[in-house]
């Protein structure tokens, strides 16, 4: 075993749960390393003012964020690489992991490699995503006091959406390109009774127009195929999100492609653990990614003190 390359821990992701993790690894002592990805930091990188996370009265650009978070976790000794991780062999110990230029060994691993929110794809929408595009309601609502919003989608997301906007916004339209709901029945009879909420069925965004922010949308409507161009100041996709795990053979996921968490964050692979929104798609906030984190870290040093003790280096 090339010792150099050899970890106690290797986390896959560095957005909040992974860098939580590294802070905890290291601070036990573990040897860490965070395959961190070319585009480092999670989603909290496309965000731009952060409210909700505690210790910042005043918030913190998400961007800053993560930048203390990684600086904190090198702190305590974290090795961080920009690198993406390619692919994992968790059929034996020690784990083997590859990121494309480089190959390491690790007793054990915290898959926190998170989810991308879905987005529409239409022309626009990328360059107004934290300038009137947003894909967090908790996150972003309080920016839309007594504005006009639009969210698009259909499912439980984009009934909760809503209903978080309309707590504040001075209207919502829910686009959906059907007329027909996956939401719950229950989810969806809230978003209708709520005197703010206005449905736009059978329709689909098809762009998004602005200058320095968004200013309105064109929404096409899918049976007649005619447009209009709306004004709107914010837009809301709640569509989905993909959980980060195509490159995780062996890991057990469910239909929709989330880790499945067994006891206490360990996946069904002794040794691999998951933190954050690989597996949760129920919170999906940098605290709570925070806290799992925390909670894998924790866990994978007990693991690696008990059951997990020397497996390494028994005949693989
Ligand atoms: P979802 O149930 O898969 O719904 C996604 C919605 O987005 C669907 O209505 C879909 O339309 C629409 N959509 C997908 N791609 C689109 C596109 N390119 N353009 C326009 N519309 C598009 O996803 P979700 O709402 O995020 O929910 C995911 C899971 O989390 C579900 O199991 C849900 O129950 C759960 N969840 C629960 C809660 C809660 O209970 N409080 C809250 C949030 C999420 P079609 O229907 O036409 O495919």
């Amino acid at each position: 075993m090339n010792m150099e390359n050899h970890f106690d821990v290797i986390i896959v992701g560095s957005g909040p749960a992974g860098l939580t993790a590294a802070i905890y690894t290291t601070r036990a002592a573990l040897k860490t390393l965070v395959i961190a990805g070319e585009k480092w930091g999670g989603q909290l990188m496309l965000t731009s003012l952060v409210e909700n996370f505690p210790g910042f009265p005043e918030g913190i650009m998400g961007p800053e964020l993560m930048e203390n978070m990684r600086k904190q976790a090198e702190h305590h000794g974290a090795v961080i690489k920009n690198n993406n991780f390619t692919e994992g062999d968790f059929t034996k110990r020690p784990f083997t992991l590859k990121t494309g230029v480089e190959e390491y060994t690790a007793s054990a691993v915290i898959l926190a490699s998170g989810a991308d929110a879905r987005w529409l794809g239409v022309p626009g929408e990328v360059e107004k995503i934290g300038k009137g595009v947003s894909s967090c309601a908790t996150c972003d609502a309080m920016f839309f006091r007594d504005r006009n919003i639009f969210v698009v989608g259909g499912g439980d997301s984009a009934m909760e959406e809503a209903l978080v906007l309309a707590k504040v916004a001075k209207s919502v339209t829910l686009i959906h390109r059907r007329d027909a709901f996956r939401a719950s029945e229950i989810m969806l009879q809230r978003a209708k009774d709520n005197p703010k909420i206005t449905f736009l069925l059978n329709s689909e965004v098809v762009e998004v127009k602005g200058g320095m922010k968004v200013e309105s949308a064109v929404v096409k409507n899918n049976q007649t195929g005619t447009t209009e161009e709306m004004p709107v100041d914010g837009i809301f996709v709640a569509i989905g999100h993909i959980p980060n795990t195509k490159f995780y053979q062996g890991i057990d996921l469910d239909e929709q492609g989330y880790i499945k968490v067994q006891d206490h964050y360990h996946t069904n692979i002794p040794g691999v653990f998951t933190a954050g929104d690989v597996h949760d798609r129920a919170y999906r906030q940098g605290i709570t990614a925070a806290g799992f984190g925390a909670a894998a870290a924790l866990e994978a040093e007990r693991w690696l003190t008990t059951d997990g003790k020397g497996v390494d280096f028994v005949a693989n």
